[in-house]
């Protein structure tokens, strides 16, 4: 098939299914990921042969946008905070909210000191492992129920070149932690099942529901438990910062205050939802 042939047969199949911008958009970054080329290359060379290994990579792809497979899925990677993650689908795809916790943290801390971090869930390690680049002198511990998603986010840390330790841990069936820390961060599951309607097909089908969903009548479990832990492990100067469900913002800032944690301030995302809170003792 040539280049001009292929653009040709992406568009048809999946104009149906997405917006043209959307469509484009896809077809630049897989021939750039595939075949190392631009979208002028097919205006200059629209009769290049494709290879059949890399034409196979590319219909195959092609297949799992028909079935609204993240594209961060079927490319295994994506970027977070200015670095690079190999994703797959024991972990949730790293969002742009978290980001804005991550940055929140970052300037909060001095590069200079050696904190102790602990990042509570932490999936594809996207926040340990850029709060490890950014302050190097911090020891980052990464704790998850899950060993996929562990084995991922030690395998992203060798990517960007940092050190994480990774805790195998069911938060809920934690006592204590054995250690004490400076910021406690996380981004815990925090979707009721009652918002499943809100949630796109392609998260619903192909994210982690043990990295999504709660249960409706216990929405802030998480919360009510990381309150407990950093009570008893976080520094008296500590810092502990949370996402958070939009639609439970008040709740989950009394939640805080109610379990003794001083200055809980509530901060929007860049899309103006009440998203992240910071709390301390
Ligand atoms: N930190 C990543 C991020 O921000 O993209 C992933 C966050 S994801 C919303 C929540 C993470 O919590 C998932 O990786 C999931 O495996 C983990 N998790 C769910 N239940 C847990 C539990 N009981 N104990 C520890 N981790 C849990
Ligand atoms: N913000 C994510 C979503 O919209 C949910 C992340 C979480 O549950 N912590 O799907």
């Amino acid at each position: 098939m040539t280049l001009k042939e292929f653009k040709e047969h992406f568009f048809k199949r999946l104009s149906p299914l997405y917006p043209n911008q959307e469509i484009e958009s896809f077809f630049r970054i897989l021939i750039e990921t595939y075949l190392g080329l631009r979208n002028i290359d097919v205006f200059l060379n629209p009769d290049k042969k494709i290879k059949l290994k890399k034409l196979d990579h590319l219909l195959a792809a092609r297949e799992r946008l028909v079935l609204f497979e993240p594209l961060q899925y079927i490319l295994g990677q994506t970027e977070f905070y200015g670095l690079n993650f190999a994703l797959n689908p024991n972990v949730l795809i790293p969002r742009p909210e978290t980001e804005e916790l991550v940055e929140w943290a970052l300037k909060d801390a001095d590069a200079e000191t050696a904190a102790r971090i602990l990042d509570i869930g932490t999936g594809s390690g996207c926040i340990a492992v850029s709060l490890a680049k950014n302050l190097p002198l911090a020891r980052v511990d990464a704790l998850d129920v899950s060993k996929e998603a562990l084995h991922l986010a030690q395998h992203n840390a060798q990517i960007n070149a940092v050190e994480i330790h990774t805790l195998h841990q069911n938060i809920l069936e934690t006592g204590r932690f054995d250690k004490q820390y400076d910021v406690i961060i996380s981004n815990p599951p925090y979707v009721r099942n009652l918002e499943k309607t809100e949630i796109q097909a392609n998260v619903l089908n192909f994210e982690p529901h043990l990295a999504l969903f709660v249960e409706n009548h216990d929405a802030l479990i998480f919360y009510r438990k990381i309150a407990e832990l950093a009570k008893s492990s976080l520094n008296t100067s500590g810092r502990l910062y949370v996402e958070i469900n939009q639609y439970l913002a008040e709740e989950t800032r009394s939640l805080f205050e109610e379990n003794g944690f001083k200055n809980v301030e509530l901060r929007l995302d860049y899309a103006g939802k009440p998203r992240m809170i910071k709390a301390c003792l």
